[in-house]
């Protein structure tokens, strides 16, 4: 069974996000990026499923700039047999994803597409549902186990409150949660290894997909600054503040 791993290229999670002067985005210009964290997770299971002998070919596929070849790489040195770009500088929203992930998943039959359950940069949680609905496939959101048994992958979900227990009939899209495993770090003979693995690029159009957005971005602020707090020397002070300065009683 291949597996096929959505893997995207975001703002690193250390970095502190800052927003650009005219207010039209997120500054990603001189600012580290990495894969996204839930996409880890998603490539490390695959890997953990192949090395169990349950799959026999993990394939990393990234959208967007030509930089995305280096978060496919880190998929490959992490496990991934071979990768997918599909390359375009179109901003890339999730029904654009999940439509040409639905071609490429005809394409090469994977029994499972593993993706993150949100991309941290846009917190979309979309494209593996979207995926899901165009292919008319079962889907296990939010998973945190996954058991490949009897034909069926029978996943663990983070639900509200607790934990809910799908059995999915194959071929299934399910998307990572945090708690699904702790991702490797790639070794230095793998990240070598991995610059031999082969990355195909093709454009959207190879894929008959028209990415332009739907959706257009209006404007992106920055929260406002927190008041620097005082310190009260009383409770009788406290509450008198509450009732007066802040209004809260
Ligand atoms: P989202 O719906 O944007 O929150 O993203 C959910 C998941 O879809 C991500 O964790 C990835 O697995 C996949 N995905 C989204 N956008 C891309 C992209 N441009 N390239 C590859 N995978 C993507």
């Amino acid at each position: 069974m291949k597996i096929l791993v959505p893997v995207k290229r975001v703002v690193d999670y250390n970095v502190k996000i800052r927003v650009k002067s005219d207010g039209t985005g997120v500054e990603t210009n001189g600012v580290k990026m990495s894969m996204n964290p839930f996409d880890e997770i998603a490539v490390e299971e695959a890997v953990r499923l192949k090395e169990a002998g349950k799959a026999s070919e993990i394939i990393a596929v990234s959208m967007g700039v030509a930089a995305c070849a280096e978060t496919i790489r880190t998929a490959l040195a992490m496990g991934a047999d071979r990768g997918i770009l599909v390359e375009t500088d179109v901003e890339l929203q999730p029904l654009a994803v999940a439509k040409m992930l639905k071609v490429l998943v005809e394409k090469e039959q994977p029994g499972m597409v593993i993706l993150g359950k949100q991309a941290i940069d846009d917190d979309m949680n979309a494209t593996g549902q979207m995926l899901a609905a165009l292919l008319g496939w079962s889907q296990g959101t939010f998973a945190s186990k996954i058991v490949l048994e009897d034909g069926r992958a029978v996943v663990t979900r983070e639900v509200d409150g607790g934990l809910e227990t799908v059995a999915l009939a194959l071929p299934t899209i399910v998307t990572a949660d945090l708690r699904l495993n702790e991702p490797r770090y790639a070794s230095l003979p793998n990240i070598m290894k991995a610059r031999k693995k082969p990355i195909e690029t093709i454009k959207p159009a190879d894929l008959g997909v028209d990415p332009t957005p739907r959706r257009t971005l209006v404007s992106v602020a920055e929260p406002p600054k927190r008041q620097a707090g005082v310190k009260v020397k009383s409770v009788a002070e406290l509450v008198e503040k509450l009732k007066t300065e802040a209004k809260v009683i």
